[in-house]
């Protein structure tokens, strides 16, 4: 099998570049694989450009879920619930085994919020767009059963409900492959310096092959910027800007924290929710979310305050496991890419 090794991207790159293409996609993240898909499925001649390796920024680093979008219900965003629902449920049918339901429970301390009433309700909403029923409250005898060790100081209960999880990474390669099979093609190792233009029209890209520092000047019909991000590196200025927001997770062996369900919960020193939940064998802790004033260039890293942060998150959930960082295997940090009108002090949107 010759494809994709160095045999044969030293013919294909020249080749590949003198070609006309309806479509060239910056950045093999999840977005620019799902574009270049879609694309390609409609019989376009396209082709994918990733600086690094697929899937090497923000789409191997986030919190794995493929949510529904239940924050959109509790902000009254009933549409965006509704697309986010019907995504989810179409990707755990087209990827059983990549796409995997995930039980989620939230506890109910006296005086929290949200009670376990509001909570139903919202809920009830989020199912009714799913078309089925799924999600129960639990007393606190029968929650110690699902939830062993959680804080019990003034719990009441928890709801348990579904929400889908995966690996971000392996998703990506999946759909870039799907691409390739419906006739796209993708190359990493690429990086795009900069967008050609005529006339004021984007037609094509100057990209250099970062192994050889070889440059390439491509044309194509249309571009699509699929930077994450790294969005304003290509961009010409305008009123918009990519405002980097970082965000971390730990990750624990499974036995120090062993848990069967992913637990929301509210983090005592700020009233952002966090989570501890399974995945792939070990627990995961996360995340954190502030200004990432690094180098893009240089992989994101978690830093010690986040690490307090985390640690503390559990010590709060699951105070008996004493978990400290002398029990962390490994941890991760992604780059939220926010778009800010630049006013200074703007609070960035959720992501
Ligand atoms: C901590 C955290 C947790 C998250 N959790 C979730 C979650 O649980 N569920 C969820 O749905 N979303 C989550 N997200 C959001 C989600 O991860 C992102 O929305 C998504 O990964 C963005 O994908 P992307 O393709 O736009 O960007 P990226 O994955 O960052 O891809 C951009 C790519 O462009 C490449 N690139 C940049 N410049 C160039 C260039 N000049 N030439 C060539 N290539 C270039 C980069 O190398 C990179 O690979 C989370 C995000 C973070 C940070």
């Amino acid at each position: 099998m010759e494809l994709w090794n160095a045999r044969w991207r030293e013919r294909a790159l020249p080749e590949l570049a003198a070609r006309d293409w309806d479509l060239l996609v910056i950045g093999g993240g999840i977005c620019g694989a799902g574009i270049l898909r879609e694309a390609a499925r409609r019989d376009w001649r396209c082709l994918l450009l990733e600086q690094r390796d697929f899937a090497w920024g923000t789409s191997s680093r986030s919190s794995k879920m493929v949510h529904g979008g239940l924050r959109y219900v509790a902000k009254g965003q009933i549409g965006l619930t509704r697309d986010s629902v019907r995504e989810r449920q179409r990707l755990l049918g087209e990827a059983p085994g990549l796409v995997e339901p995930l039980s989620f429970v939230m506890p109910h301390y006296r005086g929290g919020f949200p009670g376990p009433k509001v909570f139903g309700g919202l809920l009830s909403l989020y199912d009714a767009l799913a078309g089925k029923r799924n999600h129960l409250f639990y007393p606190l005898q029968q929650l110690r059963y699902l939830a062993p060790g959680i804080r019990e100081d003034g719990l009441l209960g928890g709801t348990r409900f579904f929400d889908a999880v995966t690996d971000d990474a392996r998703l990506v390669q999946r759909v870039l492959g799907e691409a390739r099979a419906e006739g796209a093609e993708a190359l990493n190792g690429m990086r795009v310096v900069e967008l050609l233009r005529e006339v004021g029209q984007v037609v094509g890209v100057l990209a250099e092959d970062v192994e050889t520092g070889k440059q390439y000047r491509l044309r194509s019909r249309a571009v699509a910027q699929a930077t994450g991000a790294w969005a304003d590196r290509l961009r010409q200025p305008g009123n918009g800007r990519v405002r980097p927001l970082r965000g971390s997770h730990l990750l624990l062996p499974s036995w120090r924290l062993p848990v069967a369900h992913a637990f929301s919960f509210m983090h005592a020193a700020d009233g952002r929710p966090v989570f501890v939940f399974p995945w792939e064998g070990a627990t995961v802790i996360g995340t954190t979310d502030l200004d990432h004033a690094d180098d893009l260039d240089t992989e994101a890293a978690i830093s010690k305050e986040e690490v307090d942060y985390l640690l503390a998150a559990c010590a709060q959930q699951f105070p008996c496991a004493e978990v400290t960082c002398g029990d962390v295997l490994s941890a991760w940090a992604g780059v939220r890419p926010v778009v800010v009108d630049g006013s200074a002090g703007l609070k960035p949107p959720a992501t």
